[in-house]
């Protein structure tokens, strides 16, 4: 029989999770987020200053600028496709310098760190870098680092409860393995695909980004090729984590043509970018 302080744990659960469900801009899907956009800033800000304290962040100099200057199309891209999230927050850059990573990451509330290693992978092509950017742009817009706590949340919640009222009865070696067991199956069940999926919904709403910042929406396929021909060699948060490289291919394929056409009406206002190379 369940407990009724279970039931009523579940309830309270279960209102707190309709309460807190919206829609993620640009896909339409709906999202369980206990957090608020401003929460999103201030959470990222938080982390951002610890991002800013790191050694490695480089001050200035030619790569700080080319990131700097495709940033800015990103961030007024991001803003004009997803005005509602985007101005809730105070978007910044930051370059640290690790040749060996060839990756970046986005904070909540619109901060984003590249490595040198992903500039150098994608040197002489600023619409590669764009894609990039662009990607980490719709996890910000799509409120994906908070979206993630909130699962997590919801998981341990799940878990603790489990623990204190089915679980009671059982001595606590073995309660210890069925929750052992009951962890695993969740992570791997429950966060690791729904990371999946956030990574699909950053590729596709990036390259929407990418592309009405004025850059060719073509080069996300060269990057997954060139990122899928490296293996996992030094790219993990940019494979490990990531769907199939098929899956990405054919998930950019589709998407491609509306793509071309938010480039194209770039193009038609004179609005594209000036170019260092490719
Ligand atoms: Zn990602």
């Amino acid at each position: 029989m369940i407990h009724p302080s279970a039931m009523r744990c579940v309830f309270l659960v279960l209102c707190t999770v309709v309460a807190s469900c919206s829609t993620v801009s640009g896909s339409g899907r709906t999202q369980v987020n206990f957090y608020s956009a401003a929460d999103d800033a201030r959470i990222g800000q938080q982390a951002w200053t610890e991002v800013l304290s790191d050694p490695l962040v480089l001050k200035q100099g030619p790569k700080v600028e080319r990131v700097q200057r495709i940033g800015n199309r990103i961030v007024a891209a991001a803003r004009r496709l997803h005005p509602e999230i985007a101005e809730n927050f105070q978007w910044e850059f930051a370059v640290l310098d690790d040749p060996d990573q060839i990756n970046a990451f986005a904070l909540p509330g619109g901060k984003f760190a590249v490595y040198t290693g992903m500039l150098n992978f994608t040197e002489g092509d600023d619409d590669m870098l764009a894609a990039v950017l662009g990607h980490e742009a719709a996890h910000v817009t799509s409120r994906h680092g908070t979206e993630r706590l909130t699962q997590v949340t919801i998981t341990r919640v799940g878990l603790d409860a489990t623990n204190v009222f089915v679980l009671g009865d059982l001595d606590p070696g073995d309660r210890e393995l069925v929750l052992q067991a009951i962890g695993a199956g969740t992570n791997v069940g429950v966060l690791l695909p729904f990371s999946r999926s956030h990574e699909c919904e950053a590729d596709v709403l990036g390259l929407m980004i990418a592309a009405d910042a004025g850059y060719r929406p073509q080069a996300a396929l060269r990057l997954w090729e060139r990122m899928g021909a490296r293996g996992s060699v030094g790219a993990p948060e940019f494979i490990s984590t990531h769907p199939s490289y098929q899956t990405r291919i054919q998930l950019l394929d589709d998407a491609m043509a509306p793509a071309q056409r938010l480039y194209d009406s770039r193009e038609a206002l004179g609005d594209l970018p000036s170019r260092m190379g490719g």
